[in-house]
């Protein structure tokens, strides 16, 4: 068996430690005689399974008592309805639009309400985090919406927007877990597994307990209803079983690694030998504006797309998997979330030195 490196922006790499785990307990889960997969979501075991993955992340992150975990299905996109469905009481929601996830989100809202671009990095193409500290936040917004960290254009905010009071709501799919966060600063979290926690089909919602009401858009389904599953604490259907299993498995290994503020020193280690690389090589070159480089996404082309190319061809060949970029930029993205390692990124980067060697004009 040979492992890859892969750099995919999601679903990506997982802990090897957690995936021999999984394999381990795969045909019979301590001493169940089955698989996760196979267990009743109403068992005693799947019951301590979810528990403590809600616990585990409670840990991790500092979640205060009056914030509910979710643990729901639909990904990340199915987010972009149930925000408003759920908090556009006044139907107004300001969106800061810095890629395509916010975008998407921004259209998904206008479909319920009034949804107002209040900023944008469009006009660069989202190469940088608009200056939100004085935003033209709308007196009766619900929320102000922000995509914490661009998987596709790798911008990450350092500063939270000022939301003049206002509720902050943030997708923090492709930068969850990867540092501490303030959770008390937002009115709701959410995150894809598939980049820094598990496997796709499963998203995690942190949302504050005030916010849970029955007070939701007329039509709003009942399976779409934040309180629904926090009634039902996240066990009102049958959930994605095997996905917050993996999940758990996770949180327990960031856990063991010292939490979220370890996790964050690595990453930036990580970043660091890679944006060092970049800004000193005179063939690749980083996209994003410094000061809002994201630790997770890594975008950088040569400004030859036949040499782009020739790129992700070699270093296929050998061994580091999923560099190119997402389908609507082109160039390169190496992704490096939290299971990355950093032998991984120094790898990468002595190959790039090769490579530049070789084809250096
Ligand atoms: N938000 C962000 C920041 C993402 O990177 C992605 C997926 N790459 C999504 C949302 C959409 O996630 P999903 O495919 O789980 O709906």
């Amino acid at each position: 068996m040979s492992r890859v490196y892969n750099f995919s922006a999601g679903p990506a790499v997982l802990p090897e430690d957690v995936l021999k785990e999984a394999a381990a307990e795969m045909l019979d889960y301590r001493g169940t005689g089955m698989s996760v997969m196979e267990m009743s979501h109403r068992s005693k075991a799947y019951d301590t399974i979810i528990k403590e993955a809600e616990s585990d992340l409670r840990d991790l992150l500092h979640i205060p008592d009056n914030y509910k975990v979710l643990f729901l299905q639909g990904g990340a996109s199915q987010q972009f309805a149930m925000v408003p469905m759920n908090l556009m009481k006044n139907k107004v929601a300001d969106y800061i639009l810095t890629g395509q996830w916010a975008k998407k989100a921004y259209q998904e809202g206008s479909i319920y309400g009034k949804a107002n671009a209040i900023a944008s990095s469009a006009d660069k193409t989202f190469s940088y985090i608009p200056d939100c500290s004085d935003l033209p936040v709308s007196e009766d917004a619900d929320y102000v919406y922000i995509c914490e960290n661009n998987t596709i254009y790798g911008t990450k905010y350092w500063t939270l927007p000022d939301t003049k009071g206002k509720l902050l709501v943030a997708d923090q799919s492709s930068c969850f877990l990867s540092e501490p966060v303030d959770v008390t600063k937002y009115g709701l979290i959410f995150a894809g597994a598939q980049k820094n926690v598990g496997p796709a089909g499963t998203v995690i919602v942190i949302v504050r307990e005030d916010l849970v009401t029955e007070d939701v858009l007329p039509g709003t389904p009942t399976m779409l209803r934040y309180k629904t599953h926090a009634d039902a604490e996240s066990l009102y259907n049958t959930p994605p079983t095997y996905g917050i299993y993996m999940c758990g498995k996770v949180f327990k290994w960031l856990k063991a690694r010292g939490g979220l503020a370890a996790m964050k020193e690595y990453n930036e280690k990580k970043a660091e030998i890679l944006y060092d690389f970049l800004d000193a090589s005179q063939l690749f070159k980083g996209t994003v504006v410094k000061k809002d480089r994201s630790l997770m996404n890594v975008p950088f082309v040569t400004g030859d797309e036949e040499l782009d190319a020739l790129f992700v061809k070699e270093s296929k060949a050998a061994g580091f998997e999923n560099l190119k970029g997402h389908r609507t930029v082109g160039g390169m993205r190496a992704s490096i979330y939290n299971a990355m390692p950093a032998e991984g990124v120094e790898k990468l980067v002595e190959f790039m030195a090769d490579f530049e060697k070789k084809h250096r004009k």
